[in-house]
């Protein structure tokens, strides 16, 4: 049987998001990872600020679910020992971490500063191109994306079709409170750059630190009109048809 033919089609794509959308948190958690979609199901993580939330709701139900991780070599070192550190605490025995081409880096970013004269490329090859190659055999996408966080996650759904990929989002309704204490109640691990005033934590060229009162993602890419990195905006295809042409 051929990969393609395992996947699902965009119409019942559709149809299960729709079918999941009056749930959010730990019930909608467990319809996925408990259902008969489980298994084809993975969590997107960048290990920042609020990812222990999402990842200890679903290490209570299937500490065994797969979590990708992408390392675009240009995060700060204090999100790599999270990383290892959070898992190890919660107890994921799948983290994969992904990381950009080499082939391609050194042709498009041989120095290291694409983010300075193309941010959009810069994501595109570090971040997008590696997580459509992670993503494309799941059926299912779980994103901790909030609606708080503002732009363009101001009208989150719980869970909405793309292509033939569900991406579900069982936090989108959450608000700051409520994730400051299910952190508090379930004692968990904050990213070590919490502390030092970062709140949604990227690549260490494109965050910086909050001043009082910001939006939650004003640290990222300031300056640029960007708000995302774009993994979350296009279905992750297959690889011939993902592939940028860098020429
Ligand atoms: S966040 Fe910045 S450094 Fe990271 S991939 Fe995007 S542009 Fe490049």
């Amino acid at each position: 049987m051929s990969t393609h033919s395992r996947r699902i089609t965009a119409a019942r794509a559709y149809i299960t998001a729709q079918s999941w959308r009056a749930l959010e948190g730990s019930a909608l958690l467990k319809e996925i990872l408990q259902g008969p979609l489980r298994g084809k199901v993975a969590v997107s993580s960048s290990f920042g600020a609020e990812a222990a939330v999402l990842l200890h709701l679903v290490a209570e139900i299937d500490p065994t679910t797969p979590v990708i991780f992408i390392d675009t070599g240009m995060l700060f070192a204090e999100t790599l020992s999270y990383r290892d550190t959070l898992a190890q605490h919660l107890g994921l025995s799948n983290v994969q971490t992904h990381t950009p081409q080499l082939q391609l880096l050194s042709s498009v970013d041989p120095d290291g500063d694409l983010h300075l004269r193309d941010a959009h490329g810069c994501c595109q090859v570090r971040k997008v191109e590696p997580y459509g190659q992670a993503m494309r055999n799941f059926d299912v996408i779980i994103t901790g994306r909030k609606r708080f966080h503002g732009d363009a996650r101001s009208d989150l759904t719980s869970a909405e079709s793309s292509g033939r990929q569900i991406k579900v989002n069982p936090l989108a309704n959450w608000s700051a409170r409520e994730i400051e204490e299910y952190f508090l109640l379930k004692q968990l691990p904050r990213h070590p750059l919490v502390d030092f005033g970062y709140k949604s934590i990227g690549c260490a060229p494109c965050t910086r630190k909050l001043d009082a009162g910001e939006d939650v993602r004003a640290g990222r890419w300031c300056g640029h009109a960007k708000t995302e990195c774009g993994i979350h905006n296009a279905p992750n295809l297959e690889p011939e048809k993902h592939l940028v042409n860098w020429s």
